[in-house]
């Protein structure tokens, strides 16, 4: 609770008023333990963000055949590549990674409050589950798929004695020192902040570590880093946020970006909703909404003036080539 905070007094009527229709946070359940935190529907989400899309350029027009990067994506949870990346997944899945790091389990299987929810007995059986759902889901947009064993927020002790950040720097250091060797060029993608509304530690950790190792190898012919928006954290940002979310993230990180949106088809588009779909016992928690018709209503607001044939777009923060900034 304490650290979900700031949430404006509109946004807490909007929670209100979800709760009495039966609405469920997403937030809230998706971090599992923050019970008692506020609770929001993602439905009750306006369409119109207040927040416009940043002034941007296009991702990678690329060339095809073996020339084209390589993509990995560092994804805290199982839906989390699919919620925020499924587009560029459903265009260029055959040469990406999706690398899951909150996909450990506890050794003696504990029930938490996030897992009854999905509809689990415990622990192990949730995280047996969920990963079969993203092998599922990313199978279908044709992505790689690999688990690390990170316990989840929910699972870990409140105090944790470990050193986690190290842990999460060593293995993104580890990932880019594996690209820099391919020799191709690969564009490795972390998650966004999505403060100063709401946030979650396990997104949170992942961003700063990935941050930490990008700036110390920038201007690196072989790697590009990118950023890209949490959805649904983003959709929550961008409709209660009214300062400008890029000089959020470029202040809280001392970093200049880029922002390149990818372009989606509808094609793209539908194949990127059926793989949030695969996450199943995600969805049955969204009881409030269709996640699978939020995601869409998001993507298709983020960018507007697109042109035929594109009809959505998923925003990215491209880090720059040389050392920052401020
Ligand atoms: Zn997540």
């Amino acid at each position: 609770m304490s650290r979900m905070r700031r949430f404006s007094f509109i946004f807490l009527l909007a929670a209100v008023s979800a709760l009495a229709i039966g609405g469920f946070s997403y937030y809230r359940r998706h971090a599992g333990v923050r019970t008692g935190g506020p609770a929001v529907a993602v439905a009750s989400l306006p369409a119109t963000p207040k927040q416009p899309a940043p002034t941007a350029t296009a991702y990678e027009p690329t060339a095809g055949g073996e020339k084209d990067p390589l993509i990995v994506i560092l994804a805290p949870h199982f839906d989390d590549g699919a919620l925020s990346l499924g587009g560029l997944l459903a265009r260029d899945g055959t040469r990406s990674t999706v690398i899951t790091f909150f996909a450990g389990e506890p050794t003696a299987p504990v029930r938490t409050t996030w897992d009854s929810r999905s509809g689990f007995g415990d622990s192990h059986e949730a995280m047996v589950a969920r990963a079969r759902e993203n092998a599922v889901a990313m199978a279908s947009l044709h992505a790689a798929v690999e688990n690390l064993g990170y316990l989840d927020y929910q699972y870990r002790p409140k105090a944790p004695t470990d050193d986690i950040e190290k842990r999460l720097a060593a293995d993104i250091e580890a990932v880019v020192a594996s690209a820099i060797k391919k020799g191709r060029p690969v564009n490795i993608f972390a998650p966004a902040l999505f403060e100063p509304n709401v946030e979650h530690p396990d997104h949170k950790l992942l961003h700063e570590a990935f941050v930490k190792v990008a700036a110390a190898h920038l201007g690196n012919a072989t790697v590009a880093f990118y950023l890209y928006e949490d959805f649904p954290y983003m959709a929550h940002e961008t409709a209660t946020f009214r300062k400008s979310f890029l000089s959020f993230l470029e202040k809280a990180d001392g970093m200049n970006y880029l922002p390149e949106y990818v372009t989606l088809t509808a094609e793209q588009m539908d194949a990127k909703v059926a793989a949030v779909l695969d996450y199943k016992s995600q969805r049955r928690e969204l009881s409030s909404g269709d996640i699978g018709s939020l995601v869409r209503s998001f993507d298709t607001t983020r960018c507007p003036g697109l042109k035929s044939p594109f009809v959505a777009c998923e925003m990215t923060y491209r880090l720059p080539d040389t050392a920052a900034v401020r």
